[in-house]
């Protein structure tokens, strides 16, 4: 009976996949993370220096902004110093309003970026607007490059907009507002697709977005994208906010609709805090889909929440240690242990549920409890090892944690070959 209300994602929506510098999105490949940098793009060390971090932090595609002659003469160098350094991740240009002359002018820039993004709402107006959206298109196909046609709720074609409520107007009982504006979005980007795909670009070259800033509206866009086409979706929340408040809307509008099976790459769009970390929006995004099970990027660590029954704050500063390390860790472990991303950790913090989830983890401790004895049972593959005691409890399960690792994923042991 039980097994009738389980909640399982629904079959991932198939699209046509698209390359992007080597790196499929949608068909049959897992989603993928990406991200945005907010440096000058004209700027080659602050940019270079963003990129790096974004894709050692693991996003899979950076999309950087392509927006007068300076920024388009900088992608090359852009894209040569990243892979003198190594870093291979697929840039993708971002265009608005003289996409078409930028690329036309700056030959090398269109054959550096792996994707060009072009938003229908500002590719031109009027009798502009279908000939410099097809210039874009035509350069697109002729250095075999696919495009995201990224539509925006805030930059959403107007005419096309102006026209839909007009006709609604003169229906017996017209629909909201809100909702003619949803079907402005979603046909905008299908009709910026077709249009597309007359001049040439092959389906397999585009990917389409539909962004708002409001989670339910998101959800019913991309409900009926994924209804009406087999186009690749980007999905991303625009606008997402600040902190809590921009994770959260994020994670519940892109949670819902990847649960669905709908969803093929996605951006986490956070607004970072002054000097904050640009890489949170990549681990924000990875952590919604490792959560939701569709993909392990990196070892999980199990803490719990903390209360009165431990009132000491060493287990949430070893939690905190552990998470710290793995993150720092990863761009080496994940060469160095292949497969160390599906390994648990736990830190407990007291007996109540300590020992218990500390033998369901890979390896974890169980720290004492306010008045329990000053003794932390380790458990490794659920069986307890030992028992740490005295001031250097945390250093010593770090050095534990590291132990298992090169243990189980380094190389000449054939237990993670086998697994
Ligand atoms: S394991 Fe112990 S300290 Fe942690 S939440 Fe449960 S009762 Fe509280």
């Amino acid at each position: 009976m039980e097994d009738d209300i389980i909640a399982d994602p629904l079959p991932r929506k198939r699209t046509v996949g698209v390359d992007v510098g080597g790196v499929l999105v949608g068909g049959s490949a897992p989603v993928v993370v990406q991200s945005m940098t907010n440096t000058d793009t004209a700027d080659v060390d602050a940019t270079v220096a963003q990129v790096a971090a974004l894709a050692r932090a693991g996003s899979e595609i950076v999309r950087i902004t392509v927006d007068r002659d300076e920024s388009a003469a900088a992608v090359p160098k852009v894209r040569e110093r990243l892979d003198r350094l190594g870093v291979s991740v697929p840039l993708v240009g971002d265009f608005h309003y003289i996409g078409h002359k930028l690329l036309a002018d700056h030959p090398a820039c269109a054959e550096a970026l792996a994707k060009y993004r072009i938003n229908p709402g500002n590719v031109g107006f009027k009798d502009k607007r279908d000939r410099q959206f097809g210039a874009i298109i035509e350069t697109a196909i002729r250095y075999d490059k696919p495009v995201r046609i990224g539509v925006n709720w805030g930059s959403l074609d107007q005419e096309l907009l102006t026209r839909l409520m007009d006709e609604n107007n003169d229906l017996s009982e017209p629909r909201s507002a809100r909702a003619v504006t949803r079907e402005a979005m979603a046909q905008s980007a299908l009709l910026s697709g077709e249009l597309a795909e007359e001049i040439g670009l092959p389906r397999s070259r585009i990917i389409l977005s539909a962004k708002v800033s409001q989670v339910q509206d998101l959800i019913a866009v991309y409900r009926d994208l994924a209804r009406r086409c087999d186009y690749a979706l980007h999905l991303g929340l625009t606008e997402a906010g600040m902190g809590t408040k921009g994770i959260v809307a994020s994670s519940a509008a892109m949670g819902i609709l990847l649960q669905e099976g709908i969803g093929d790459t996605i951006r986490v769009s956070l607004t970072p805090e002054p000097g904050g970390d640009r890489t949170r929006e990549v681990q924000v995004a990875q952590e919604l889909l490792q959560t939701m099970g569709f993909r392990q990027f990196l070892p999980v660590v199990a803490a719990c929440p903390g209360c009165g029954r431990t009132t000491s704050t060493v287990f949430q500063e070893l939690a905190e240690a552990i998470q710290s390390d793995i993150r720092t860790n990863m761009p080496v472990w994940r060469e160095k242990y292949p497969g160390v991303e599906a390994l648990n950790v736990a830190v407990m913090g007291c007996i109540v549920n300590g020992p218990g989830e500390s033998k369901h983890a890979d390896i974890g401790i169980s720290l004492p409890g306010t008045g329990e004895s000053p003794s932390a049972p380790v458990f490794v593959d659920g069986k307890k090892v030992t028992t740490l005691r005295g001031p250097k409890i945390a250093e010593d399960f770090q050095a534990m944690v590291a132990d298992y690792i090169e243990k189980r994923f380094g190389s000449g042991n054939g237990r993670a070959a086998a697994e």
